[in-house]
């Protein structure tokens, strides 16, 4: 009889363990209005509806073709990028308490509602995709990236918060999408200084250098990047620059906020 290793009993026991977790989640009341419900989601239905959120519809979710947007943020390098929702109450107060307030929980909620978002502009629910299945149409093929890329973290602010908040939202996004993922496409070389309060020229200096290609990874032909919040697009363009240069042909940004308006 064939035995498993032990060593590959581990993560699979962790997921397991963790999926466990996030389903009793789900069950306790909603996330932002607190009042109990029965379906096994983070949010009532009520708040569902309430939550701001961009169109999912095809032909204008690319927030590059806004000149309030393209105007705003660097973006040489992007060829696309696809926001759940403007900067705003609750997102924004569940993305600073992911980040600063240690709740990996809201990674998870905001990955699944990012991920649900991106399901509907791909126009397929998530129990249609399968490797098998040939692209419902050509752009559906080509908007979904061959690989998500959550922004790396330095492993000092790893250390320090314990997760990386990107990595949590984009795990949410290869379950629900069936898009592989990637920590070892890229690394963060330097740990760089806090990017809020900088200038456009300023952070752009800042992040030069800061990430590295491993020239031994496979080379995808389109790369989404996955982040929380995009502010000014320094880090998602330098590191979609970085990409281009090692190859990539196609790089989209996934985010869950934007802080500009369109
Ligand atoms: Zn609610």
């Amino acid at each position: 009889m064939e035995t498993i290793p032990a060593i590959s009993v581990v993560p699979w026991a962790w997921a397991r363990l963790k999926a466990c977790y996030q389903y009793w989640l789900s069950l306790g009341p909603c996330l932002w209005c607190l009042q109990s419900k029965c379906e096994p989601q983070w949010l009532c239905a009520d708040c569902q509806c309430a939550l701001p959120r961009f169109s999912p519809q095809m032909e204008c979710a690319n927030l590059l073709a806004y000149p309030g947007v393209a105007n705003h943020i660097a973006h040489k390098y992007l060829d696309t990028l696809l926001v759940l929702s403007p900067y705003q109450y609750p997102i924004n107060h569940w993305i600073s308490a992911l980040k600063f307030q240690r709740r990996p929980d809201y990674g998870d909620l905001l990955g699944v509602l990012l991920g649900e978002y991106l399901q509907q502009l791909y126009g397929h629910a998530s129990d249609q995709i399968s490797a098998q299945k040939p692209p419902r149409h050509a752009g559906q093929k080509a908007l979904q990236p061959d690989i998500l890329v959550p922004v790396p973290l330095h492993w000092r602010r790893l250390k320090s918060r314990q997760y990386n908040q990107a990595n949590l939202i984009a795990q949410q996004i290869s379950k629900l999408c069936n898009i592989p993922l990637s920590n070892t496409l890229l690394t963060r070389q330097q740990a760089t200084t806090a990017q809020v309060g900088l200038g456009g020229g300023k952070r752009r200096r800042n992040l030069r250098g800061a990430f590295m290609f491993n020239p031994t990874h496979p080379l995808p032909e389109h790369v989404a990047i996955i982040d929380d919040v995009v502010t000014t697009g320094s880090t998602v363009n330098e590191i979609a620059r970085v990409l281009k240069r090692h190859g990539v042909k196609t790089v989209s940004v996934y985010c869950v906020a934007i802080s500009c308006n369109l």
